[in-house]
C-alpha cells in the first residue's frame, strides 16, 4: 500500500509517501521558523496561511523525487491533532480534497502517535512491548507501548513540556526560537558543575514531571549573573549547560523507573527533544545498565516531519481503518483513545 502523508500541526509543512512494500519513498519539510522567529513563538494565523503557501509545491516535489506520478496512491493521511486547529484545518482539508479527486480513503492521524512510531522508519525499529518516553514542544509522557494503538499513560508533564521548557528558558536568556537546538549548542562549550539546578519531582515516587519551576531557578541564576555584570559567552554555555544537564538527569530518572515499573528494558524516544544528544547518551547508558536498548529516529524524523504520519497513517489503513467523512482536525486528543489494530 502506497500513502501520501500530510503534516500540518504547526509550523512545519511536512509531506512524504511510504510504501508498505518499499518503505519511506520521498519526503520533503518546509519550516516556518524564519517566519516566526522575529515573534519569539509560532503565530498560529501566520502558521496557516503559510501551509496554504507551501502544501502543492512540496507535495509535487515529492511525487516526482519518488517517480510515482500525482495521485497513484492507495490513501491520503493527515495530521488530525493534537495541535493548531486553523493549521491542522489546512492539511485536513487538502488530504480529504485531493482523496476524493482521487477516489482512495483519507485517515486523520494523531501527531504523537506520529512522534512515536517515527523510530519504526529506521534501519533497526523496536520490538513492541517497550516503554517510549514521548518529548517534543507539546507533550512529556512516558507511555508503556504494547503496539500500535495500545498505549498505556504511565506519566506526564504537569506543567511545561520538555521542549517548552528548552523554548522558555532560551527566550528568558535572550537566545533565538526554537531554544532546544540553541541551548544544546552552548551546552556543548559550557563549563561541568558551575551551576547545578534541581531535578524537580524526582525525590518521590511516580512518573509525572515538572518542569517550570526549573526554568525559574535557571532564569534566578542567569538574572544574578546579569546583575553581576557576568552575562558574557561563557557564563551562558555555563547556564545552558546545568539547565540541559537538570533536564537530561530528570528524564534518565523517570525513564530508569518507568523501564523497572514495567519490567521492560527497551526504551523508545521521540519528539523534538530525543534529538538532543546528552538526553540520547545518557539513556543509552542507563538502558544498558538495564541489558537493553535505546531506540530514537533521525534527527530530522524527531522533529516535526511528513514520514512519520505516512507511516502511522499506512499502518492504520491497512488494518482497514479509515475516516467516515468530513475534516478531523482536534486541538486536544488523548493518545488512549485511539482504537488498536490488529
Ligand atoms: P508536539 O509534537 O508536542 O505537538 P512540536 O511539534 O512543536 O510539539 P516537535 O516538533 O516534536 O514539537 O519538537 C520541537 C521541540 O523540540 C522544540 O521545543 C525544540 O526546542 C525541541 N528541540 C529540538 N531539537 C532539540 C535539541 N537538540 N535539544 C533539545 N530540544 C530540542
Ligand atoms: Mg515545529
Ligand atoms: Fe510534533
Amino acid at each position: 500500500m502506497r500513502v501520501l502523508g500530510i503534516e500540518t500541526s504547526c509550523d512545519e509543512t511536512g509531506i512524504a509517501l511510504y510504501d508498505s512494500e518499499r518503505g519511506l519513498l520521498a519526503d520533503a519539510l518546509f519550516s516556518q521558523i524564519d517566519l516566526h522567529r522575529v515573534y519569539g513563538g509560532v503565530v498560529p494565523e501566520l502558521a496557516s496561511r503559510d501551509h496554504v503557501k507551501r502544501l502543492v509545491p512540496l507535495m509535487r516535489e515529492v511525487f516526482a523525487s519518488a517517480g510515482v506520478a500525482e495521485g497513484d496512491v492507495d490513501g491520503v493521511v493527515y495530521t488530525a491533532g493534537p495541535g493548531l486547529v486553523g493549521a491542522l484545518l489546512v492539511g485536513g482539508a487538502c488530504a480529504r480534497a485531493l482523496a476524493f479527486a482521487w477516489g482512495v480513503p483519507a485517515l486523520g492521524v494523531h501527531h504523537m502517535e506520529g512522534h512515536l512510531l517515527a523510530p519504526m522508519l529506521e534501519a533497526s525499529p523496536p520490538a513492541f512491548p517497550f516503554v517510549a518516553l514521548l518529548v517534543s514542544g507539546g507533550h512529556t509522557q512516558l507511555v508503556r507501548v504494547d503496539g500500535i494503538g495500545q498505549y498505556q499513560l504511565l506519566g506526564e508533564s504537569l506543567d511545561d513540556a520538555a521542549g517548552e521548557a528548552f523554548d522558555k528558558t532560551a527566550k528568558l536568556m535572550g537566545l533565538p526560537y526554537p531554544g532546544g537546538p540553541e541551548i544544546a549548542r552552548l551546552a556543548a562549550s559550557g563549563t561541568p558543575g558551575r551551576f547545578v539546578f534541581p531535578r524537580p519531582m524526582t525525590d518521590r515516587p511516580g512518573l509525572d514531571f515538572s518542569f517550570s519551576g526549573l526554568k525559574t531557578a535557571t532564569l534566578n541564576a542567569w538574572q544574578q549573573c546579569v546583575a553581576q555584570g557576568d552575562a558574557g559567552e561563557q557564563t551562558r554555555c555555563d547556564v545552558a549547560l546545568a539547565f540541559e544537564q537538570a533536564v537530561v538527569d530528570t528524564l534518565t530518572i523517570k525513564c530508569k523507573r518507568a523501564l523497572k515499573a514495567c519490567g521492560l528494558n527497551r526504551l523508545v524516544i521521540a519528539g523534538g527533544v530525543s534529538a538532543n544528544r546528552h538526553l540520547r547518551a545518557s539513556l543509552e547508558a542507563m538502558a544498558k545498565g538495564l541489558k537493553g536498548e535505546l531506540f530514537y529516529a533521525r534527527p530530522e524524523f524527531c522533529t516535526d516531519n511528513g514520514a512519520m504520519i505516512a507511516y502511522a497513517g499506512c499502518q492504520r489503513l491497512m488494518a482497514g481503518q479509515h475516516d467516515q467523512s468530513g475534516i478531523e482536525a482536534r486541538a486536544r486528543w488523548p493518545m488512549e483513545e485511539l482504537p488498536p489494530i490488529n
